[in-house]
């Protein structure tokens, strides 16, 4: 069988901080753990829940759009029209770095916590800090 495919949700949950040290918490609901402090905060944000329920998508095989229905993510669907299953992923936000030597703008996922990058252009290494 072939993998499934995946397609990326448009809606993001709210980017929220940490309560106790302020550094991004990652983009999702629930219980989730700060990658800094490891407090654990608990997410509610019905809004985000509705509208990912009534998310708009497109099949992958066919681009029939779909309803998702499902009010989390990831969410496995199938397409209603040509069977096919693929899986709606969560968000994941972009955000725009330049490189402190070159200036070059890379566009990466936003996800908690530091990351070594080196940059493509220069190959100057630096650490982002989400
Ligand atoms: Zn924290
Ligand atoms: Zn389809
Ligand atoms: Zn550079």
């Amino acid at each position: 069988m072939d993998e499934e495919a995946i397609v990326e949700s448009k809606i993001a949950p709210p980017a929220l901080s940490c309560p106790k040290c302020s550094s991004l918490l990652p983009s999702e609901l629930g219980i989730l753990t700060c990658s800094i402090c490891s407090s654990k905060v608990d997410v509610k944000h019905p809004v985000t829940r509705r509208n990912w329920e009534n998310e708009k998508i497109s099949c992958p095989e066919c681009s029939k759009v779909l309803v998702v229905g499902v009010d989390k993510r990831p969410a496995h669907l199938k397409c209603i029209s040509c069977s096919t299953h693929f899986t709606v992923a969560k968000n994941v936000p972009r955000v725009e770095v330049s490189c402190p030597s070159c200036e070059r703008r890379l566009r990466m996922k936003r996800k908690p916590g530091s990351r070594d990058i080196d940059c493509p252009a220069c190959s100057t290494p630096f650490k982002v800090t989400f």
